[in-house]
């Protein structure tokens, strides 16, 4: 099959969270499968290009129609880890994409408009059929609202589009001048069916389009699919999504084996497997040496996220002061992008400078991370809601303990020691239900005492975790599945 895989985020070269891993080890897993898979990204100033190999300019008279003009795009293609990629790089004044950050700017849905029209021009004009368009997130919604509104007409009649939704939370809500600029109909869009926001009167909601005119919608979790449709983590597009319910569905993302193992990565100094955990301990002494804790008999504990409400900005702090209370360590890896927060947790790290049980990192930093899922016993997620999440996956895969919520992804991977109804060898971790430092305290207690009085019990808890596939084997069928779907 011939995928295209049109996405704001691809890890390495353009990552800010989850959607850039999953672009990338969904792709290469799908390549792997014998697909012929290709990405078109834009060209950011702020890329890692070092990651890019073979860079060169590959077209470069490609004109998008914009508003009332056309604006001249180089498209720029090398491969990353293997893919075949493509880099839109539009030589216009406002210079959409060379602002030094990925998202964050006062014209984001412009950008992101222009973005998705340059992407299906690019197809169009180089000739390109694909089987499968998958889009991702709000940032690219407009692509099947304007295959079937403009492209479909002249000639872009073979591609589906599948989307995926990987966070409601963000839905690109902006005003009618984007369809406009972006060559729609506002008249045609602005009613309920299709791309009329729901709550803000004459607003437009791009990832509301890319549902209405998909041929296929997912989430990131099943479980995520159930609460967006049937509860206020909808934001607003349960009507819509229930409405589709026959094309909408969730397939849990995967974690990249290559990139996250703990047998031949060379982010730690300790290489190990399920069948021989000790060198986990040498890990763990790495990770106190580097973060300068002391070495002591205790459990680290230990949080690996941005730093943001949805989460759980409270909790996590909480975290912090149970787990010193408690006989643990606790060390933090974070970085947040609302200045509030930021102040937040740079006031934390102050006040706890001196104790020696504890460390904060406030930033960004993907070789530290490695050492943490390594080093540390349990990985701490508190989030409000998680459409999927990588770092409980991750931490199984690293023979760390995941305390999570009972959200999300969350609750579709982690299944609690003591009260899950699944067999006692898939039982991998603490899950509490209420978004309180009550509930927080009751998993993560029963965590650290478990540590602490039945130590065989609690490797057999990181035992389950390392035995779990959760590969793209999967997920990758699982997509397979839905192209064949829509492609029927
Ligand atoms: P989200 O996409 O909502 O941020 P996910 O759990 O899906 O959350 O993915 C987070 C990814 O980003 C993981 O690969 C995690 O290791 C990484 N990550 C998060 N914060 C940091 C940080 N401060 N430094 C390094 N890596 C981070």
């Amino acid at each position: 099959m011939y995928i295209v895989m049109v996405s704001p985020e691809c890890a390495p070269v353009a990552k800010v969270g989850g959607l850039g891993d999953v672009v990338h080890g969904l792709s290469r897993e799908l390549a792997l499968r014998g697909n012929a898979v290709e990405l078109v990204l834009p060209m950011y100033d702020c890329m890692h290009t070092e990651r890019i190999e073979d860079l060169h300019r590959a077209y470069a008279d490609l004109w998008v129609p914009f508003h009332d003009i056309s604006i001249h795009c180089d498209v720029y293609s090398g491969r990353v880890d293997g893919l075949s990629c493509f880099f839109i790089k539009p030589n216009s004044a406002e210079r959409f994409f060379e602002r030094g950050r990925y998202y964050g700017e006062s014209d984001d849905a412009e950008r992101f408009a222009f973005f998705s029209r340059a992407c299906l021009e690019f197809l169009l004009k180089s000739d390109k059929h694909p089987d499968i368009i998958h889009c991702h997130d709000w940032q690219t919604a407009l692509v099947p609202v304007l295959l079937y509104e403009i492209y479909n007409g002249i000639g872009m009649t073979h591609p589906r589009v599948c989307y995926t939704l990987h966070n409601v939370g963000h839905q690109g809500v902006t005003g009618e001048h984007i369809l406009r600029q972006a060559g729609l109909d506002p008249t045609a869009m602005m009613i309920p069916e299709r791309l009329l926001d729901h709550t803000h009167a004459d607003a437009v909601n791009l990832m509301k389009g890319g549902i209405v005119y998909s041929n296929f919608t997912t989430t990131v979790s099943p479980r995520y699919m159930e609460e967006i449709r049937h509860s206020e983590l909808g934001e607003g597009l349960q009507d819509t999504l229930n409405h589709h319910a026959g094309k909408v569905g969730g397939v849990l993302n995967g974690v990249d084996y290559e990139a996250w193992n703990p047998q031949s990565d060379p982010h730690i100094p300790a290489n190990y497997g399920v069948d021989d955990l000790t060198p986990k301990a040498d890990n763990r002494q790495a990770l106190r040496r580097r973060l300068l804790i002391r070495d002591l008999f205790k459990p680290i504990v230990a949080v690996v996220s941005r730093l943001d409400r949805q989460k759980g900005a409270d909790l996590i702090r909480h975290a912090a002061f149970f787990s010193l209370a408690n006989h643990a360590q606790f060390v933090l890896l974070g970085s947040a992008a609302e200045e509030e927060l930021n102040a937040a947790f740079w006031g934390l790290k102050h006040y706890l400078n001196d104790n020696q049980d504890c460390h904060l990192e406030i930033g960004y930093d993907e070789g530290l991370s490695h050492l943490i899922y390594a080093g540390a016993d349990m990985l701490v997620i508190p989030s409000v809601y998680e459409p999927c999440g990588l770092t409980q996956m991750i931490a199984m895969r690293y023979g760390t303990v995941p305390v999570v919520r009972n959200t999300g992804g969350l609750a579709d991977t982690v299944f609690d020691a003591n009260y899950s109804e699944v067999p006692f060898e898939q039982r991998n971790g603490y899950v509490f239900n209420d978004l309180t430092t009550d509930g927080l305290e009751s998993a993560l207690g029963r965590g650290i005492g478990l540590w602490y009085r039945y130590p065989e019990y609690f490797r057999q808890l990181r035992v389950n975790g390392m035995q779990r596939d959760l590969s793209w084997n999967h997920p990758g069928q699982d997509y397979m599945n839905i192209y064949e779907l829509i492609r029927a």
